[in-house]
This record gives structure tokens, sequence and C-alpha cells, in this order.
């Protein structure tokens, strides 16, 4: 399969995911748009974290590099209380 069949492909399994900023992002990638550093770690952990289908939490792999600028840092999963998207604080 070619890249542009794989990232057709994506885009289309990505229909219903959650709306987060991550998937907006890998979204963004996928429809062949120009990303930013920062959105491109974003889409990334929206592909790794399933986008985000079982909530809006952290992945807890601290030995990726990826991990400290990840969505949902820190936020454990079936954790209680509001979701908060960190990604759309400034500065992360
Ligand atoms: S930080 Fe976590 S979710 Fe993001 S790419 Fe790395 S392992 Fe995947």
């Amino acid at each position: 399969m070619k890249a542009g069949e794989q990232k057709a492909a994506l885009l289309a399994s990505m229909e219903g995911a959650p709306v987060t900023r991550a998937a907006s992002c890998l979204r963004k990638y996928l429809r062949g748009e120009r990303t930013t550093q920062r959105e491109a770690i974003l889409g990334k952990c929206a592909d790794c974290m399933a986008y985000f289908v079982d909530g809006r939490y952290g992945c807890e792999n601290e030995a990726c590099p990826l991990y400290p600028w990840m969505p949902f840092l820190g936020r454990r999963s079936g954790a209680a209380g509001p979701s908060t998207d960190v990604s759309t604080v400034e500065g992360r």
C-alpha cells in the first residue's frame, strides 16, 4: 500500500473518533496539510492511543521520547472530573 493510500485509509478509519485537538492534528497531517512539530507530536499520540476512543488520559509510557509532550499528560485512566486537554494550554 502506498503512503497516500495508507493515509486515506487511516483518515477514513477516524470517522466517529472523539474530537480532540490531537485527533485534529492527525487528520490535518493525513489530509496532506503542513503541520508544526507540536501538531505532529499530538497527532502521533492520537494515532498511538487509538484516537483516545477509550478516554482522554495519559499513556503512562515514560520511556517514549514524546511522553513529556503528550496530551492529557498525568491524567489517569478512569480518573474522575472534567476532561482536560492539556495540549490546549499555552506552552504545551
Ligand atoms: S507519548 Fe505515549 S501516546 Fe504519545 S507516542 Fe509516546 S507512547 Fe504513544
